[in-house]
């Protein structure tokens, strides 16, 4: 059984407007539990597009996405949301933190759809802020702190609700060669000892490195996918 799973994956953006234009073209694709895959491919390719379109963040034009089993289109909007809570972690270039709030509120949003009482959020949000070195910030809001803090932050909210699956695009866009390191180390470290499974879009064949898949996306096809001992083996 696939932990995700896309058939035929179609993106149209501008459909039945002058300006149509298909991005993605009939994509089959298959993660097993416990894969770290790196999605690579020149900008404009569409790996941004392919990776909103297999986690719920856009509706794909035709085909289906199934994740953990579960074909998310027989999903309600509501229902994508509190799923997409409790079952994805996402991790961004420029992290998505709501600087309205502070980096509490804005760790504990995932578990806030979640049926766990304050008490259990206050200590689950210092638990985790801790292990990730920002439990000192978590009244400070977001503009307030560093890149690398910020993206800490993000990381912990990604994290917080224990998902099976992370999907990080372009995660160390805006981080410095330390703080791109740490957070890979992080991420490698959830795949290994956690299992949880990672799908990251990278144009960085360094960062791809940590990787256990490399997915090429070109002109909105999967024009090569690669496990890493067949790319050892060509070196
Ligand atoms: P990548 O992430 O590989 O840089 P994207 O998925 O962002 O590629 O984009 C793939 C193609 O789809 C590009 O040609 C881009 O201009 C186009 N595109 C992306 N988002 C939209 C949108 N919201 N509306 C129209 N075209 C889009
Ligand atoms: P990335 O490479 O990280 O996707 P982009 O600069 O390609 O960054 O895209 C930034 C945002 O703009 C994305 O949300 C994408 O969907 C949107 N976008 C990209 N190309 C187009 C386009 N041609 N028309 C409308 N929106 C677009």
């Amino acid at each position: 059984q696939y932990i995700l799973e896309a058939k035929k994956l179609t993106k149209i953006y501008g459909i039945h407007s002058q300006n149509e234009f298909e991005a993605l073209h009939a994509l089959d694709f298959q993660v097993e539990p416990g894969e770290f895959i790196c999605i690579m491919g020149p900008s404009g390719s569409g790996k941004s597009t392919f990776i909103n379109n297999i986690s719920t963040i856009d509706i794909p034009t035709k085909g289906s996405v199934r994740i953990q089993g579960v074909d998310v289109r027989e999903m309600s909007a509501q229902e994508i949301g509190r799923f997409r809570y409790q079952n994805l972690g996402f991790v961004f270039q420029d992290f998505n933190l709501l600087d309205t709030h502070t980096l509490f509120e804005n760790i504990s949003m995932p578990l806030s759809l979640a049926k766990i009482s304050k008490e259990d959020i206050f200590e689950r949000v210092h638990d985790m802020a801790k292990n990730m070195g920002i439990e000192h910030l978590l009244k400070k809001y977001p503009y307030e702190c560093s890149g690398g803090q910020r993206q800490r932050a993000a990381i912990c909210r990604a994290l917080i609700a224990q998902p099976k699956i992370i999907i990080a695009d372009e995660p160390t866009g805006n981080l410095d060669s330390v703080n791109s390191h740490e957070l890979l180390m992080t991420l490698k470290s959830l795949n290994e000892q956690d299992g949880v499974t990672i799908i990251m879009v990278s144009h960085d064949p360094m960062i791809a490195s940590y990787s256990s898949r490399f997915v090429y996306i070109k002109d909105g096809h999967i024009a090569e996918t690669l496990q890493r001992q067949e790319l050892s083996q060509d070196e």
